[in-house]
This record gives structure tokens, sequence and C-alpha cells, in this order.
């Protein structure tokens, strides 16, 4: 069984995929059940109709988990990060092979953690290549691993792209990846809805320029009035980000029925966002990327993270 985080992104479903279909390949049965739904831009996936979703397929996802003797956990680091599927997992006698990049991963059977590493992807692929053979990796498998690395990396430009990030990529492009294909299916694939929040977004763009930071609000009436749909706001972070001399950007999604506001931040250098996320909003991520969760009202929450940067004016003024 192959399960990514909540939410997942391209670097989850990629990895799972990639595996899913390495797994047939070597005449195993595996499936891949994600915890909830994936966003759209993903839909296009080799494999991915053949997805379950946890939140959809609970009992049959239940039953199935019973009887499975491997799980693997894809891109995440602890199993809190899998919803409402984390009790059936916390229930499995199934061995756990955890493959992940994040900061601080639990205790399970098997762990290949790497932080250093660019995504789960590239590490899938190191994975493949050290327990069969690069050459059992076809175009399928490549559209999967290449499509995580380069969303994790967004595009190749984030600071844990290496030189074998590269040479990674170039190998998958060799075995049958069309990463121009890729970007164009990932990237591209805006609705107007999509469009319009953004629009939105950057007008509630806020710059805290004595502290490089700089800050984006979704409030829940754009998220409605603009049909939002998940993941739709993946990736407006980095609009903050990309003023100059901004360290920290964050962007805050009001999920008003769930009485609470989701977090993404993202940092240039060493200032590390995992640790304030992990401190402060009960999240955790990466050095330069990482998301939490504020059960606080959006002014509130707002009005705390400001309150937050005082304390760390020092570091985010120290790489202006
Ligand atoms: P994003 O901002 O794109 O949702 O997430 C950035 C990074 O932080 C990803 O690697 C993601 O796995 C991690 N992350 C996002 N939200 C959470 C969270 O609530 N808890 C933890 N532990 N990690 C998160
Ligand atoms: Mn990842």
């Amino acid at each position: 069984m192959l399960v990514p985080h909540q939410s997942p992104d391209g670097d989850a479903m990629g990895a799972c995929l990639g595996l899913y279909h390495f797994l047939k390949k070597i005449d195993q049965n595996p499936q891949v059940i994600s915890p909830t739904d994936y966003p759209r831009y993903l839909k296009w996936m080799p494999g991915i109709e053949r997805v379950w979703i946890y939140a959809r397929e609970s009992a049959p996802a239940d039953r199935l988990l019973e009887r499975a003797d491997l799980i693997f956990y894809l891109d995440f680091n602890t199993v809190s990060r899998t919803h409402k599927m984390r009790e059936a997992l916390v229930r499995s006698q199934a061995a756990v092979v955890l493959i992940d990049h994040h900061h601080q991963p639990d205790t399970f059977s098997y762990v290949y953690s790497d932080v250093g590493m660019s995504s789960t992807c590239e590490m899938v692929y190191h994975f493949i290549s050290k327990l069969c053979s690069l050459e059992s990796i076809d175009k399928e498998i490549a559209t999967c691993l290449y499509t995580g690395i380069m969303t994790d990396t967004g595009s190749f430009r984030f600071s844990g792209t290496s030189p074998t990030t590269y040479r990674v990529a170039a190998d998958l492009v060799e075995r049958g990846a069309d990463g121009n294909e890729i970007h164009e299916r990932i990237c591209d694939g805006y609705t107007v809805q999509r469009i319009n929040l953004l629009v939105a977004a950057l007008q509630n763009l806020k710059v805290l320029a004595g502290y490089n930071t700089a800050y984006i609000v979704l409030w829940s009436e754009e998220l409605v009035k603009n049909n939002y749909q998940r993941g739709d706001a993946e990736g407006f972070v980095n609009y903050a980000l990309a003023l100059a001399g901004i360290r920290l950007a964050a962007l805050f999604v009001e999920d008003r029925e769930r009485g609470r506001v989701k977090i993404s931040f993202r940092s240039k250098g060493g200032f590390s966002v995992c640790e304030l996320a992990s401190q402060y909003f009960n999240g955790g991520g990466h050095t330069n990327a990482a998301g939490g969760i504020s059960e606080r009202g959006m002014s509130e929450t707002l009005a705390y993270f400001e309150s937050l940067l005082a304390r760390y004016r020092g570091l985010l003024y120290a790489h202006p």
C-alpha cells in the first residue's frame, strides 16, 4: 500500500504513482490510497484514476489495510499528516517504509529520510536504482517522478536543487518523461476562477519592510466567490517571496467552516520556516518551505504572526 500526505501535492502523488508503476512491474499488487483528494492539476497523471481517496472510500480501504503487509509512507514524516486515515494506519500490523525529505521523521520499521533531497520523487528514483535497476524505469514511472521533482523544486529553482537533481531529471527525460509537456500540464492549467483568486490575493499583499517580510491573506468570502477548489492557492505564496529583499513570506488561507487558518511559509537564506511553523503553528516542513495551522481567527492569527516577527528581527535583518 502506498500513502501520500493529506492534500497531496505533485511530489507526494508522483512518488506514490511512480512507485506504484514500479511495483506492478515487479509483479507486486500495490494500491495507492490518498487520505484526501488530490488537486485537479494532477488529474492527468498516469494511473491517478486508480487511486482511492480514503475520505470517500474508507470501508474498502480499511479492509485492504488490514490485509496489507507493507505500507509506504511517501513525502511525510508523521502519521498525523494523514487526516482521518491516521487511526487505521496506526492500527495496521503491516511494516512501514518511510521515504521522505522533511525534518524530524517519526520512527517506523524502515526509514529512508534525507532532508537534503530536493523531493521524495528524487529519493524514489534512488530507491528504485538500489533495489532493482534504473532499467526498470519506463515512461510512466519517469513521468511521475519527474512531476514531483519539478513541482517540489519550483521548476528547478529552489535551494534543494542539487547537481544530482538535474542529473536525475535528465535521466528521467531520457527514459521518456516529457519535461515540456509536464510543465505545461502543471503550470498552465489555471481556470479563470483561479486567476481571479490570484488577483484577490495580490490585492491583499502586505509588506513589512522592517522585517524583510511579506504576506498574503485569502478570506473565506474570496474563496467562495471564486469557487475555490483544492490546490487553487498553491504557489501564491511565491509572489510574496518574489519581492526584492524579502526573506520571509507567508500565505494565510481562512477556513471559516473548520474555524481555522491554513498557513504556508517560505523563506530565503538561513531563516528556518520549519522552526517557525513547528514552534508556533503546529506544523513543520523544510528550512525554506513549511506549513502550519492556526485555530485563532484570521485577524488574531495575523496579529500573532506580526508579534512573533519582533523576536526574529535580528535574523530577518541579518540577511538583507
Ligand atoms: P505548502 O505550504 O506548500 O502547503 O507546504 C510546504 C511544506 O510544508 C511541504 O513540504 C509540506 O509537506 C509542509 N507542510 C505544510 N503544511 C504542514 C502542516 O500543517 N504540518 C506539517 N508538519 N508540515 C506541513
Ligand atoms: Mn515533497
